[in-house]
This record gives C-alpha cells, sequence and structure tokens, in this order.
C-alpha cells in the first residue's frame, strides 16, 4: 500500500478495500519512523489526521464517492490550514495557527483528502535546497548527505520516501519542478491563474503558483482536478471553465511536435543531465514525436530578472510582518519602532533579509526605472520568445536543473551559486507558463535526473498526457531509494 499510486489507493478506498483510518495510519506510523532522518515534515498532529479519515469513512458509508476521498496527501507548509501550526519555514510564523483554510486545502478536505502534515519548506519559499528553513534542512531520501532541492523540499523528500503519496507544492522560480527533479518523482507548475493563491502564503504573488508533486503524470492530473478552479477571493485567479486534466490521458503521441531550446542545451549543464535528457528525447522520438531546435533569445536575462521582480515583490509582501497582528515579537524593546526591527531581525533569517533588502532597493525612488521597470521589460520579451517558439512546436523540452541533487552545504554560502540551479525553470514563471518535471533517468552516482516540460498557456492537459505516455513506455517514475524500501 506504501508504494500505491494515488490511483490504486483510490481504486482500494472505493473497494473498500482499505478505510481512510488504515491508509491514514499507515503513512502516520511510516513519517513516525523516517521523519527524524528526512525531517519531510514540520507538523505532523495524529489525532487531527485520524480524525479527518474518520470523517471521510463516515461519508463513503452514507454513500459519498469521490477520487480523492479518504486518499491521504501532505501539504507544503506555505498553505493555511485551518487550526494548523502554519509556519512557512519561518521562526517569524513559528506561533502561528493559522484560523481558515487556502482555498486549495478547502478544495482538498471538499474532495475528502486527509491532510498527513505539513512539510517543511524554504524559509518563505527562499531557496533551492531547503537549507533555508527556520526548522533545519530536509534530506534527499537518495542520499541523506544531499538536498532535496526546494523551496518544497519537505514535500519533495515526503513523496519520494513515500510517508506521504503525493503532496501540494508551490513554484515561483522552480521550488515544485526542481525538487521533483532532484528527488524522483513528477511535478507540475499550473499556468499562472489556474490555482488559487488565496491562503497560500505570498512570496512572489505574481510568480507564485501552487501545484501537485506526485509519483506520476497520472497522480498530478488526479491532483489538480482538485486544485485548479476559479476563486473569486483571489483576484489573479482565472475565471475558465472547469476542465478534467486527465481527459487526454491516452492520447497517443504520433505527430507531437517538441521544441528544444538551444539556450537549454548549451554549457552548464552536467553531462549525466544531458545524457539522460537525450536518451527521453530519443523516447519520444520512438513514440512518434519529432524534435525541432528553437529559441529563446532572452532566457540569459530570467535569472537577473527574477532576482529584481521576485525580492521587490517579497519585500512589499512581507511588510505585513510586523510582530503586531501575528507572528514573532520580540521579547524586549523599547519604542514602537524598535519592536518592528527586533521582531523582524529576529523572526526573519538571512536568506529573507537578503531579499528584502534587495527588493527595498530596486523599487527606491530612482532605482525604480532603472531595475525594477528594467525587469518587467525583459520579463515581457521572455514571455514573447516563448509564444514564438510555440509556434513551431507543441511542448518544449530540457533538463529542469542543470545537476543532480548537490551535497548539503555545498551551494549555501554562495547565493549566486543557489539561484543559478533554477537557470533552467525561472523563465517558465515569468511568462506565466505551466511547466513540469518528470524522472527521466539517474546519473552515474544513482541520483535522478527531471526532464522538464513546458507547454503553452494552459496546455497542462496535454502536457500531462505528453508524460504519462513517457511513464507507461518507462519506468523511472516507480524506481525508489533504498531508504523507501
Ligand atoms: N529558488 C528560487 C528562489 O529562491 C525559486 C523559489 C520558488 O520557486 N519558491 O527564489
Amino acid at each position: 500500500m506504501i508504494h500505491a499510486s494515488l490511483k490504486d489507493l483510490s481504486a482500494a478506498l472505493a473497494a473498500k478495500k482499505v478505510s481512510a483510518v488504515e491508509l491514514a495510519t499507515l503513512f502516520l506510523d511510516r513519517i513516525e519512523k523516517l521523519n527524524p532522518t528526512l525531517n519531510a515534515f514540520v507538523s505532523v498532529d495524529r489525532d487531527k489526521t485520524l480524525a479527518m479519515a474518520r470523517d471521510a469513512d463516515a461519508r463513503r458509508a452514507a454513500g459519498e464517492t469521490g477520487p480523492l476521498l479518504g486518499v491521504p496527501l501532505a501539504h507544503k507548509d506555505i498553505f493555511c490550514a485551518e487550526g494548523w501550526l502554519t509556519t512557512c519555514g519561518s521562526r517569524m510564523l513559528s506561533n502561528f495557527v493559522s484560523p481558515y483554510d487556502a482555498t486549495v486545502v478547502r478544495n482538498f478536505k471538499q474532495a475528502g483528502a486527509v491532510t498527513l502534515g505539513k512539510c517543511n519548506m524554504d524559509e518563505f519559499a527562499m531557496g533551492s535546497s531547503n537549507e533555508t528553513s527556520f526548522y533545519g534542512a530536509v534530506k534527499n531520501p537518495w542520499d541523506t548527505a544531499r538536498v532535496p532541492g526546494g523551496s518544497s523540499g519537505g514535500s519533495a523528500a515526503a513523496v519520494a520516501a513515500r510517508l506521504a503519496p503525493a503532496a501540494t507544492g508551490t513554484d515561483t522560480g522552480g521550488s515544485i519542478r526542481q525538487p521533483a527533479a532532484l528527488c524522483g518523482f513528477t511535478g507540475l507548475k499550473p499556468t499562472y491563474g489556474v490555482v488559487s493563491r488565496y491562503g497560500m502564503i505570498a512570496f512572489a504573488s505574481s510568480l507564485d503558483q501552487g501545484g501537485p508533486m506526485a509519483r506520476s503524470a497520472e497522480d498530478c492530473a488526479l491532483m489538480l482536478n482538485a486544485m485548479a478552479g476559479f476563486d473569486e477571493r483571489d483576484s489573479t485567479s482565472l475565471e475558465r471553465p472547469v476542465e478534467d486534466y486527465a481527459r487526454d490521458l491516452d492520447q497517443p503521441l504520433a505527430g507531437l511536435r517538441i521544441g528544444l531550446p538551444k539556450e537549454f542545451f548549451g554549457a552548464g549543464m552536467d553531462e549525466d543531465v544531458r545524457a539522460a535528457v537525450e536518451a527521453a528525447l530519443a523516447e519520444y522520438r520512438k513514440l512518434g514525436a519529432t524534435t525541432v531546435e528553437v529559441s529563446l533569445p532572452n532566457s540569459g536575462l530570467s535569472v537577473p530578472a527574477y532576482y529584481v521582480i521576485a525580492p521587490a515583490e517579497a519585500s512589499s509582501n512581507l511588510s505585513r510582518f510586523d510582530g503586531v497582528r501575528y507572528g514573532h515579537r520580540a521579547a524586549e524593546y523599547g519604542d514602537l519602532n524598535d519592536m518592528y526591527s527586533k521582531s523582524r531581525a529576529q523572526g526573519f533569517g538571512d536568506e529573507v533579509k537578503r531579499r528584502i533588502l534587495v527588493g527595498t532597493y530596486v523599487l527606491s525612488h530612482g532605482y525604480y526605472d532603472a531595475y525594477y521597470l528594467q525587469a518587467q521589460k525583459v520579463r515581457r520579451l521572455i514571455a514573447d520568445d516563448f509564444a514564438a517558439a510555440f509556434k513551431d512546436c507543441d511542448v518544449i523540452m530540457g533538463p529542469t536543473s542543470p545537476s543532480t541533487a548537490f551535497r548539503l552545504g555545498e551551494k549555501a554560502a554562495d547565493p549566486v551559486q543557489m539561484y543559478l540551479s533554477d537557470i533552467y525553470t525561472i523563465a517558465v514563471n515569468l511568462a506565466g507558463l505551466p511547466g513540469m518535471s518528470v524522472p527521466c533517468g539517474f546519473d552515474r552516482q544513482g541520483l535522478p535526473v527531471g526532464l522538464q516540460i513546458v507547454g503553452g498557456w494552459f496546455a497542462e492537459a496535454k502536457m500531462l498526457n505528453v508524460a504519462h505516455q513517457y511513464q507507461r513506455a518507462t519506468d523511472w517514475h516507480l524506481r525508489r531509494p533504498a531508504l523507501a524500501e
């Protein structure tokens, strides 16, 4: 059962082969056993989880059905969940018990899913290694001396080691896809506006997007069906007809045109990553796809533009954490300003402070035009590049991350090296496009490699189809770390 897909768990529940309480207990026991090694969860609350499971069983006994009724899953600790500690990986929120549910959490509750706990993450989702968390680094289940990627590193380690069959994540510059690649499972960042950001603690509001992290594309489709949808409480939520994201999974790929951006296959990528991605492309050709070179000429500007725009938005979003309404407040202080400054100095870690400083600087009078406005113009150019490329192809493919999982501490002292881990993912967020990472092999040390699939706006169903057909032909997504046996 621990290794079953979400789809199989759903079928077992429907056939009454297992109850929601039995499943929740199975995963809670596993969390108890493996979390001390991995540090994937910040909070686990057995009583709350079992109460939800009992409720799901009662709903089924009363005749209710539904694909997620009784299915256990974990939430990144950026999603507010009523009655749960919601820390966002920060000391600032170490005492914050949310009084309400994020829309994503509420959607899963309505579908009858059972919350296994809240997953560790980089502080306020800033990072690519899960080393900036106030709650300590998360370990990669494939090699516990290595990072799981970030910022959704707790969700990633939980899914890879099967502490949870699936988890939610958020992706501002790569935080679903990069950890999915480094931990060897499937993750999808939807088109901006498809999943509500209400109750998802804001980092960079014009980039943040929640999405599913699960073993397979099929399981991601199942989750996205519950996550997506218009929400009047999020002003950037898109009003679109409800979709079944699983509808095209079984479509054959004959005739599919795959665009390969020449900028994504240049220098800077590990040779083992390159080999695994090339092998995946060969597999796609066998499935009937053709490949065509495309160009994203401004993609080299995506990391610099992102590191102006994201800190600018973060500096504004994080101004609400002032020690007054909720969150950490310094125990001793003089006047009001001293209370603000001591509370923030104590509550935030170094990376968050760095971003607030950069963001405040680029938004300040006299620098706004030179940095922020300029970055917004670059952002438009990047989106236009993608639109032009999609004239020649249906999906774009390349590596998700330039390397496999790096060692804990290896990049922690060098922010720029860390920022470059997202060199292939960030442009997708700047353009608001959907992106996925799918396991496509291993390096010579046995660490997983991810293939990135990028679709046009609202092409999620197509991308899931493209990923699912590959997963029917290969078994990379079924491999698991020794620790997870
Ligand atoms: N690693 C990137 C950053 O540090 C992206 C993080 C994310 O997607 N939340 O900002």
